[in-house]
């Protein structure tokens, strides 16, 4: 689902999230881990407030081992905690709950010093559209649990949703807003699939990752599309555009007289990169 979103409807997110915020113990920050900045919410903070919080680097699976590594460091060194997950197959979702334990250990030793037994942690998701916020909530609640009727004025009362551990989580996650006025942001998150390719000019997103790609992963991109001759440096979008057309000519994305079709070229690169054709891929580095 891709959400268009108006200051409004930001308004209205906010508040939403803000009162679910008054009924749990711990926020979980999902973030895709091939961009986790880009898909990120720009007023994260200011929303969560004090709230203890636990990033999740979802989709660990297609993105690079190393980067993960680097991310988790990254945002460990602003003091919080960061795992990456793969929600689809429940990677790391098993070390989820001793984290919540240890972010939220004062807590639960002032329960257990006034003698009451510690409650299950209460859980509110949040993250941007498409970053796997019911897969998780389904994983964790080991069957299908998150609510589904999300859709505006559709009214319906909140589940807790027990999770067999030590968690109890809500079952409407809290949708955030990507900062999208950003061209940058928006080329990653098209790329990654989380917001509709339609939005920008599919060829421009493929041009901006095949720069990328072209520094960071040479390897993968020449040996999946036979480009021997790839230059050492993609300079600018021309550069870029040149091995876009040599990718098309290669997998026969013709359009009339013997043009390639960019459109269709830069929709067989998204696809390989979403697909992890290319291997593991992360598309932003942690600026130190
Ligand atoms: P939501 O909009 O945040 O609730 O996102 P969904 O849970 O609907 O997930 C969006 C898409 O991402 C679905 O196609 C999921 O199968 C996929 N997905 C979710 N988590 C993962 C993951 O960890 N790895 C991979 N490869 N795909 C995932």
């Amino acid at each position: 689902m891709t959400i268009q979103w108006f200051p409004g409807h930001m308004t209205r997110a906010k508040r939403q999230i803000e009162e679910k915020l008054k009924l749990i113990d711990v926020v979980f920050e999902l973030l895709d881990a091939r961009v986790p900045q880009a898909s990120r919410n720009p007023m994260v903070d200011e929303i969560v407030g004090a709230k203890p919080r636990l990033i999740l680097l979802n989709k660990a699976d297609l993105a690079d081992a190393q980067a993960n590594a680097k991310w988790i460091d990254w945002f460990r060194s602003f003091g919080r905690e960061a795992l990456a997950i793969d929600a689809n197959t429940g990677t790391g979702v098993k070390d989820i709950s001793g984290r919540v334990r240890a972010l939220l250990k004062e807590k639960i030793e002032r329960q257990i010093a006034k003698g009451m037994k510690p409650r299950p942690a209460r859980v509110l998701i949040v993250g941007i559209p498409n970053v796997g916020k019911s897969t998780l909530i389904n994983k964790l609640a080991g069957r299908a649990a998150a609510a589904t009727g999300d859709r505006p004025g559709v009214t319906k009362g909140q589940q807790w949703i027990r999770t067999g551990g030590d968690l109890e989580l809500l079952d409407t996650p809290g949708i955030l807003w990507p900062k999208f006025e950003d061209p940058e942001v928006g080329f990653k998150l098209a790329a990654t699939g989380a917001i509709k390719e339609e939005v920008l000019q599919i060829d421009e997103v493929a041009c901006y990752i095949l720069r990328w790609l072209a520094a960071e992963y040479r390897e993968a991109l020449v040996e999946r599309y036979n480009l021997a001759d790839l230059p050492p440096e993609l300079p600018d979008i021309a550069a870029a555009a040149g091995v876009l057309e040599e990718i098309g000519r290669r997998r026969g994305c013709l359009a009339g007289g013997g043009h390639v079709d960019y459109a269709k070229a830069a929709g067989v690169l998204l696809r390989d990169l979403r697909t992890g054709k290319l291997g593991r891929i992360t598309l932003e580095a942690p600026v130190i």
